[in-house]
C-alpha cells in the first residue's frame, strides 16, 4: 500500500465537495437584489422570476445534474440549491408584495378614489331640547323617589276621560278637541290621547297604592298651529297616591321641583282652578327667574313677576274609585305640565313651532 492510499477519506471527500461547490453554476442572491429592486411592474417580476426560477434556469439546471454527482456529493450539493433557490424566491415574493401595493393604489386613483383625502365627517346629532327637558324633570322626581311610568298614546276614550271623572258632555269630549280613531260603540271609543293623563288610570288599575310616578309623553289635540300651540306636544304629569297625603304635600312637591328645574330661591303661587280629575285643583305659577319680582321691562315674564307652569290638585276620589282603590283609605295630588313651555320658558323661545322646524341653528343652542 502506498502512503497516498491511506488518506483520510473524510479530507478526502470534503475536498471534493469543496470543488463540486465551486463548479455549481448558481447565482448569489444578493447580487441579483439591484436588479429586482428595479422591477417597476408584476410582468416584468414574472419574466425575471422566470428566468432565474424557472425551468431554464441555472438553478433548475443544476438540480437537474444533481442525479449525475457522485452518491456521497449528492446531499451537500442539493443542500446548497435548494437554499439558493430560497433566497432567491423569497427577495422575488418581498418584491411582488411591495409591487402589488403599488398597483392597487395605481388602480384606485386610476378610478378616482384617493385614499389619502379626509373621510367625510358624518355629524353626530344631539338629543332634543325637548328630550332634554324630559330627561331632567324626569330625573328630578325619580330623585324625589318617583318612577317613570308609560302608557299608549292611541287610547281608549274610558282612560282619556271617563276613568278621569270626565262626563260623557264635558266640552273636551267634542270632535273639534280631541282627535278619534274609531267612534263605534262608547266602550271601543279609540282616540289619541288629548293628556298622559291615560298612564295614572292605568297605572293605578295595574298597582296598588302607594304610587309616586310621573309619565312623560307624547299629546295630541286638534289645535291649530300658533306661536303657543301644536296639535302634536309634550306633558309630564304626576302622581302621588299614599295615605294621609295632603295639599301641603303637593305644595312642597312642587316647590321642590321649581327650586331644581328653575332657580333655588324660585317661589311657587297656586290659584284656585278647575280640572275634572282633581278637587281641589288650582294652576301653578312660578317666580320669574330673570328680573327681581317682576320688572316691567322683563321679556320672560313681561312684568308680573310670575310664570303660569303648571296645573295640579288632589286627585277627586271619582278618580279612585274608577281604578278601584278605596278613597277613604287613600288620597293623592296629581300635576300635569307641558314640556314645550319649560323649555320655553327657561330658555326665553318665542314660538313653539321652533321645536318641530328642524332648523339646526335652532336646535344647535341646545345640544345636550
Ligand atoms: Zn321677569
Amino acid at each position: 500500500m502506498t502512503e497516498e492510499n491511506n488518506q483520510d477519506p473524510e479530507v478526502d471527500l470534503d475536498a471534493k465537495l469543496e470543488e463540486m461547490m465551486l463548479n455549481l453554476r448558481l447565482p448569489d442572491p444578493a447580487d441579483l437584489q439591484d436588479e429586482i429592486d428595479g422591477i417597476t411592474s408584476s410582468e416584468a417580476l414574472a419574466e425575471f422570476e422566470k428566468k432565474h426560477l424557472g425551468k431554464g434556469s441555472s438553478i433548475a439546471g443544476e438540480m437537474r445534474n444533481l442525479g449525475r454527482l457522485p452518491q456521497d456529493q449528492r446531499r451537500e450539493a442539493g443542500r446548497r440549491i435548494n437554499e439558493v433557490r430560497q433566497a432567491v424566491q423569497g427577495r422575488v415574493n418581498e418584491r411582488q408584495e411591495a409591487l402589488t401595493v403599488q398597483e392597487r393604489a395605481a388602480s384606485m386613483a386610476a378610478e378616482g378614489i384617493d385614499v389619502t383625502v379626509d373621510h367625510r365627517q358624518i355629524p353626530i346629532g344631539s338629543l332634543h331640547l325637548i328630550q332634554q327637558v324630559i330627561d331632567e324633570v324626569s330625573d328630578i322626581f325619580t330623585g324625589l323617589g318617583y318612577h317613570v311610568a308609560d302608557g299608549p298614546e292611541a287610547e281608549l276614550a274610558w282612560y282619556n276621560f271617563d276613568a278621569l271623572n270626565t262626563p260623557p258632555d264635558h266640552p273636551g269630549r267634542l270632535e273639534s278637541d280631541t282627535m278619534y280613531l274609531d267612534y263605534g260603540k262608547p266602550e271601543d271609543e279609540m282616540l289619541l290621547r288629548a293628556h298622559t293623563s291615560p298612564v295614572q288610570a292605568r297605572y293605578m288599575e295595574q298597582n296598588p297604592p302607594p304610587v309616586y310616578i310621573v309619565s312623560p309623553g307624547r299629546a295630541y289635540r286638534n289645535d291649530t298651529i300658533d306661536a303657543s300651540h301644536l296639535p302634536v306636544f309634550f306633558q309630564i304629569e304626576g302622581l302621588a297616591v299614599d295615605e294621609n297625603i295632603k295639599f301641603s304635600d303637593l305644595k312642597g312637591t312642587l316647590e321642590e321641583f321649581a327650586r331644581q328645574f328653575f332657580a333655588p330661591d324660585t317661589v311657587v303661587r297656586l290659584r284656585p282652578h278647575y280640572f275634572p280629575f282633581t278637587e281641589p285643583s288650582a294652576e301653578v305659577d312660578v317666580s320669574c327667574f330673570n328680573c327681581d319680582r317682576g320688572e316691567s321691562s322683563c321679556r320672560v315674564c313681561g312684568g308680573s313677576g310670575w310664570l303660569e307652569m303648571l296645573g295640579c290638585g288632589m286627585v277627586d276620589p271619582a278618580v279612585f274609585e274608577a281604578v278601584g282603590y278605596d278613597p277613604d283609605a287613600v288620597t293623592g295630588f296629581a300635576f300635569g305640565m307641558g314640556v314645550e313651555r319649560l323649555a320655553m320658558v327657561r330658555h326665553g323661545i318665542d314660538s313653539i313651532r321652533h321645536f318641530i322646524d328642524n332648523d339646526l341653528r335652532f336646535l344647535e343652542q341646545f345640544q345636550g
